[in-house]
């Protein structure tokens, strides 16, 4: 086996890099059992918690690479060995070696395209608004109620783009004072982190924080669950605390608050709703999409076989939306498959990434005629 370097400055190095916990394990092999992972192929988190234990980490190999840092095995493992903060110490050794292996490798031109564009897809910084043009959208400014924040997927993506747009079409039926900040915006760095470019995260994030103090950000409005819970839970590190709300959350308020009012009947009965895992696992959101969606006239909700908690992970967390994955080796696959399972006519979901790697399956599959991948703005827009 080829290893990074003998045994004790690995070890330390893992420490230092905050695997501190991978000491805990008792090789139990819980987490094994729940990962998505092993539903489509080999992988051991077990074997890798123990490696690291030892200073016997693969970097060069893709394994350290394969967590979406779903939180799936955290959840259940007894010794509390925090899995996910084990591999992003072993990514960020690699990303100091400069090492990214096969299907990884697109990780070094994304940082760039980060670092110099604010976005992964190398865009023009300066087209960031332009999914707005003609939507009657202002630029943001202090003493407004709300900062829209698209990220990146919805600001460039053409299929996201319509989430954005939605989302926009919903606060302006229900009169909310929003604006946005278009160029001034970078991509929230949440995945990149996971990657373990600890310091480009950093140089994003505080530019970001920049940006919102500079002009009077209180309060921000996010599409995606990844933005959610870095401005929630990893920009405090910078000593900043920004009110967050997830759309799902801000249109169940609108809803009660009756400023946004469901008049339509939804045409496809059944729905079922896939409980992204930054909204739901990582941040305990589940009710709010689902009573929205309860509250819509001709709309069944179907829940399915792995729903809130145990919710299975579409594969694009922890960075992997930028990864290789085999086309048979798509957790997404198996999401459309039980929903179709579960007589379901529309899968509703709340994540940029989780409708990314959704219509990809479905696609992939053939069941393009079967079923239907909706944000629930989507699903709002066509009853409100
Ligand atoms: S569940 Fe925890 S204790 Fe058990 S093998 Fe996995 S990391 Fe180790
Ligand atoms: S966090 Fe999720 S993807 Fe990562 S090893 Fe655990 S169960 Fe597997």
């Amino acid at each position: 086996m080829e290893t990074l370097a003998p045994f004790k400055e690995v070890i330390d190095e893992v420490k230092e890099k905050g695997g501190e916990a991978v000491k805990f394990c008792y090789q139990c092999g819980k987490c094994d059992t729940v990962c998505p992972w092993n539903r489509v192929r080999k992988f051991s988190m077990r074997k890798l918690v123990r490696e690291a234990t030892f200073g016997l980490s693969e970097i060069e190999k893709e394994e350290i690479w394969r967590c979406t840092t779903c939180g799936k095995c955290p959840q259940k493992c007894p010794r509390d060995v925090k899995q996910i903060d084990d591999m992003v110490a072993l990514r960020r050794m690699a990303t100091g070696y400069g090492v990214y292996p096969g299907s990884v490798k697109s990780y070094r031109t994304i940082s760039t395209a980060l670092a110099s564009q604010g976005n992964p897809f190398n865009e023009d910084r300066k087209t960031r608004a332009a999914w707005a043009e003609g939507l009657n959208v202002k630029t943001f400014k202090e003493g407004m109620e709300i900062l829209y924040f698209p990220c990146c997927y919805c600001s460039y993506d053409p299929r996201l783009k319509k989430v954005a747009q939605t989302t926009v079409n919903l606060l302006n039926k229900a009169k909310v004072d929003f604006g946005i900040l278009g160029e001034k915006e970078n991509c929230c760095g949440e995945s990149i982190r996971k990657t373990g470019n600890e310091e480009l995260f950093k140089k994003l994030a505080k530019e970001n924080i920049k940006t919102f103090i500079d002009n009077g950000v209180k309060k921000i409005l996010v599409s995606s669950p990844h933005c959610y819970h870095t401005f929630k839970n990893e920009y405090p590190m910078f000593n900043v605390n920004f009110e967050v709300i997830h759309v799902s959350q801000y249109v169940h308020e609108l809803i009660k608050q009756g400023r946004l009012k469901i008049s339509g009947e939804f045409k496809e009965e059944k729905v079922a709703y896939h409980d992204p895992c930054y909204l739901g696992r990582h941040n305990g959101i589940y009710d709010e999409p689902r009573e929205t969606l309860k509250s819509i006239a001709g709309l069944e909700l179907v829940e399915l076989p792995e729903a809130r908690e145990e919710s299975l992970c579409c594969g694009m967390g922890g960075g992997r939306v930028w990864a290789e994955t085999e086309k048979h080796e798509r957790f997404s696959n198996i999401r459309i498959e039980q929903a179709i399972d579960a007589g379901a006519k529309v899968l509703a979901t709340a994540c940029p990434y989780c409708i990314t790697a959704l219509e990809d399956s479905r696609l992939v599959l053939n069941h393009a005629d079967d079923i239907t991948v909706k944000d629930i703005t989507e699903i709002l827009q066509e009853v409100t």
